[in-house]
């Protein structure tokens, strides 16, 4: 295996706890502790990236080398490594939950590669200071899930932390699946995922609610040097108030653009407590997320949110807004006034309205984007839902829909519910005819039009019933469809008359099929 530069800033520029081993523990004036993965009996490699191992400086030949599978699965450490597991603590379905930290998540080590800083965190690799009452642990299911949306998002061109491979442990995790006291043996893995950093909202909240006004500060500066080369700082001595207030306003800013795209192909996170935020505003931490089959604004694919519904689809612009609140008051004690961190948060407002804006108008085909358009999107969704329409079969479907013919029986395909169709077949028919005058009057070519909605509309999206499948044949020793997937989601834009299977609408079994509409955080 070529070897890699590590350059390790977190553990050697700030303070860690000093005690080591993975006693559960409150861990106070300290951001991480040293602690190693828990070795595995039979690591075998399933799933891997190669635009990520190419990342590294690797061709895929490094994944027939042993000792690939020794690293990624915790057994074996390189020279250079040095692991830790991050102290942070966060607001939880609306409530401060205290210390969190990474139970399950162990970082190796930051690479310097030619481009840039990628931190490797194993996720699943055993139990750590911050473990509670957990063993530490991954299991297949929920770790395919998040090995293959990490990788879809990015080929989306939404902001996200990265997968570098799927190793299955050999061993068995027991879990609840959906803490109904039913507990079964699971086969158990791990994914490397990859980011320039994994530092959340949490790792501010933390010290910030226990006083620690001095770490805040000093996590704040380290990740303005280490992670936002942009803003320029000074690589010592104390940073300005107009730089943390430009810096809360770039974290705004970057969260606002992903979930505005979250909003562009119906991806809904399901677990946005604060510690899932991203500093980096990347999507973070894959658990029971889902995407949006029949266009549903209120739904939410975590089972452990059926009641509440705080994290459904058409809530998440909101939740993130008062994420950022919660991180603002984390960072209270580094400006002289609030001013700043109001100016941050408008600016949230403000970038999330521009970047939704565009999302629409091209998601429409359309040049330009008026109040009037913004009526005809907002109809458009209450038709979609209301006629319980397939989302991403739908914008296709209008996409390929040629206005100068009538409607064709491609729409067959993008509904659920005879019913609820013939009940929106009026409405279909007006939208469509409002729809097709402003094309006319905007004098767009149907050329022109097609490709900027397919670039906004996907075509083909990681649906929980695809992961699923693809779950319930690794469970049968089948590993093949994961990377089958894979391959399809890196062109999730273009057409492939080879992908058919793959570009239909949720099969009636798994409407209501536990890992295809119902998840739990049990994973
Ligand atoms: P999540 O809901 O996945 O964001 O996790 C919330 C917290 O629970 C984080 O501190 C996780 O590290 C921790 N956690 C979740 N699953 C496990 C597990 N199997 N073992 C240890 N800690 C866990
Ligand atoms: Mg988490």
């Amino acid at each position: 295996m070529k070897s890699l530069i590590f350059d390790n800033a977190f553990v050697r520029d700030l303070p860690g706890d000093p005690r080591e081993g993975p006693d559960r523990r409150q861990v106070h004036g300290a951001f991480y502790s040293r602690i190693h993965p828990t070795p595995v009996t039979n690591p075998v490699v399933m799933a891997w990236s190669r635009e990520m191992l190419g990342q590294l400086g690797w061709d895929e030949t490094v994944i027939d080398d042993p000792e690939f599978a020794q690293v990624f699965s915790g057994n074996r450490s390189l020279d250079g490594m040095s692991p830790y597991s991050a102290n942070y603590g966060g607001h939880q379905f609306g409530n401060w939950a205290g210390q969190l930290g990474d139970g399950r998540a162990i970082t190796l080590g930051e690479v310097l590669t030619d481009h840039q800083r990628l931190e490797l965190q194993l996720k699943g690799a055993g139990p750590t200071p911050y473990s509670r009452t957990a063993d530490g642990r991954a299991v297949l299911r929920s770790s395919i899930r998040e090995f293959l949306c990490s990788e879809a998002m990015h080929h989306l061109g939404i902001p996200t932390t990265r997968a570098l491979c799927l190793i299955g442990t050999g061993e068995s995790v027991v879990r609840d699946m959906f803490y109904d006291g039913n507990p079964a043996r699971e086969p158990g893995a791990i994914v490397c995922r990859v980011a320039p950093s994994f530092i959340r909202f949490g790792n501010f909240e933390l010290p910030a609610s226990r006083g620690e006004t001095q770490l805040v500060k000093q996590l704040a500066d380290f990740t303005i040097r280490r992670d936002f080369p942009e803003l320029k700082a000074p690589a010592t001595g104390p940073l300005d108030q107009s730089l943390y207030a430009e810096w809360f306003a770039q974290v705004c800013e970057r969260t606002a653009v992903m979930i505005a795209h979250w909003q562009r192909v119906g991806f809904v996170h399901g677990v946005m407590n604060t510690d899932n935020m991203s500093i980096l505003g990347l999507t973070l931490d894959y658990g029971p997320y889902g995407w949006i089959d029949n266009f549903d604004l209120s739904w939410t694919p975590n089972t452990t949110d059926a009641g509440q519904r705080r994290y459904r689809f058409g809530n998440q612009p909101q939740i993130g807004y008062w994420n950022l609140g919660r991180l603002a008051g984390a960072l209270l004690s580094l400006f002289e006034t609030q001013e700043p961190l109001h100016a941050g948060m408008d600016r949230y407002v403000r970038v999330f309205q521009s970047t939704d804006k565009n999302n629409s108008a091209a998601k429409l085909g359309l040049t330009a984007f008026t109040d009037a358009d913004e009526h005809l999107h907002q109809s458009l969704q209450e038709l979609l839902q209301a006629g319980e329409m397939d989302m991403t079969l739908f914008y296709r479907a209008l996409a390929d829909w040629d206005l100068s013919q009538a409607p064709s029986a491609r729409w067959d395909a993008v509904y659920y519910d005879q019913a609820k169709r013939e009940a929106t077949e009026a409405q279909r028919q007006d939208w469509l005819l409002r729809y097709s005058n402003r094309i006319k009057e905007l004098g767009l070519h149907n050329e022109d039009r097609i490709r900027i909605m397919n670039r906004a509309n996907p075509l083909y999206v990681c649906r929980n019933y695809l992961a699923q499948e693809a779950i319930d044949q690794a469970h049968q020793g089948d590993v093949r469809p994961i990377s089958n997937l894979l391959e399809v989601l890196r062109t999730p834009y273009t057409h492939n008359p080879q992908y058919e299977a793959y570009a239909q609408r949720r099969p009636d079994w798994a409407r209501n099929k536990a890992g295809c509409s119902m998840l739990s955080c049990s994973s």
